[in-house]
């Protein structure tokens, strides 16, 4: 059984006659769950911390606030710990968030600066998305996973979540936040499709994506798979559709991907090395990687922390499922939960032994 820790978001009132009560703040809340779960105990003076969160793309807006980020920053800080906010660079070459300049603009558009969180901002993966470190693991779909190279270099990673619904993996949770979120472009691709791009026969020769390759995988109007790193770069910009993908996957095939990939992110940097932080609040029927943010379908719930990376998104799913089974507690329609898997992503990630399905809450919200 591993440790689950929980803040409820709700602001229970303790006097009504006073409106001043700074405690009631779910910032307040969540310092308080960080000093009682011990949470962050683990980090030592002088250790690398990569905190990693999403930042969202243009038009997104139900990320988590930056002020949540400054929060568990200060908490690191307290402890000597050196922080850093991480992300990886998005799968394309031509939109902003697919590259770390445009990544950094975005962010800093949407509230995440050094003056907001305190802490610098460091694009994983590189200026393009091509800096990793290759990782083999014993998957049943990937065999060795692309990790962003920044993560080779910490000592300790604190992964701050938005929890919400997926539109291919069911939730985005702390396990997607590390399998999709830590990896580079090629992995990214491996979790959407098992076949790499190729050149069809609406092909008209006209030499844009040989221009865009950053690899110079394109000879002859064929992909020379050797040299492809799976960017979508050449998809993006040709305009006769003859970039051939696919099948793009969703369901059970992609959880176990993003799984793998977690796998290959927890042998680079230690199981031992993480801490996790889910925020079930503005639970969005999608990923914060859509240019919008649709109506929450269900009410917030509030901040869960542990150390286990399956525990924690198991106490989420849980919370989720029972929402599900009282439709009348939902404020939205469910979407996405029919045709995707959650619970895979649970299973097979206690499978690769990446952390423990069983767990006991502890609520300090008292
Ligand atoms: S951009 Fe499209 S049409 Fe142009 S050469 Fe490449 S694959 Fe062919
Ligand atoms: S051929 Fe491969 S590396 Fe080159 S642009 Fe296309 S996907 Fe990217």
């Amino acid at each position: 059984m591993s440790e689950v820790y929980f803040v409820d978001s709700r602001a229970r009132v303790i006097d009504p006659a006073e409106w001043f009560q700074p405690q009631l703040s779910l910032v307040s809340k969540l310092r308080d769950l960080i000093r009682k779960s011990g949470v962050l105990d683990f980090i030592e003076k002088e250790d690398v911390v990569a905190i990693k969160t999403h930042f969202g793309d243009r038009g997104t807006t139900k990320t988590l606030r930056s002020v949540y980020i400054r929060t568990i920053v200060e908490e690191i800080k307290n402890r000597g710990g050196r922080p850093f906010v991480t992300e990886t660079t998005g799968l394309g070459l031509t939109r902003d968030r697919c590259t770390a300049l445009g990544r950094i603009e975005i962010a800093e558009e949407n509230g995440y600066t050094k003056q907001t969180m305190k802490a610098p901002i460091v694009i994983a993966d590189g200026i393009l998305g091509f800096d990793f470190v290759d990782v083999p693991v014993d998957g049943k779909n990937l065999k060795v996973i692309h990790v962003a190279k920044a993560f080779e270099w910490v000592d300790k990673v604190v992964c701050a979540t938005h929890f919400k619904l997926h539109m291919q993996g069911g939730i985005g949770g702390s396990i997607k936040n590390i399998g999709v979120g830590c990896v580079a472009k090629p992995s990214k691709f491996d979790i959407h499709s098992p076949n790499p791009p190729e050149i069809n026969e609406n092909c008209t020769e006209c030499g844009k994506c040989v221009e865009i390759c950053p690899v110079n995988a394109i000879e002859n109007f064929r992909i020379n798979h050797s040299k492809c790193l799976k960017c979508m770069g050449c998809r993006e910009v040709c305009e006769d559709d003859a970039i051939s993908i696919g099948p793009w996957l969703s369901g059970a095939d992609i959880c176990e991907r993003i799984v793998e990939c977690a796998k290959g992110v927890f042998e680079l940097v230690g199981k031992e090395n993480f801490a996790f932080f889910n925020f079930l609040i503005d639970i969005t029927p999608h990923c914060d990687c859509h240019p919008y943010s649709d109506n929450p379908i269900a009410p917030d719930v509030g901040v869960f922390a542990s150390r286990d990376i399956v525990s924690a998104d198991a106490a989420c799913l849980d919370v989720l499922k029972r929402l599900e089974a009282n439709r009348d507690a939902l404020t939205g329609e469910q979407k996405f939960w029919e045709w995707t898997a959650p619970e895979v992503q649970i299973s097979y990630a206690e499978e690769l032994g990446l952390g423990e399905r069983g767990y006991e809450i502890y609520d300090i919200s008292d």
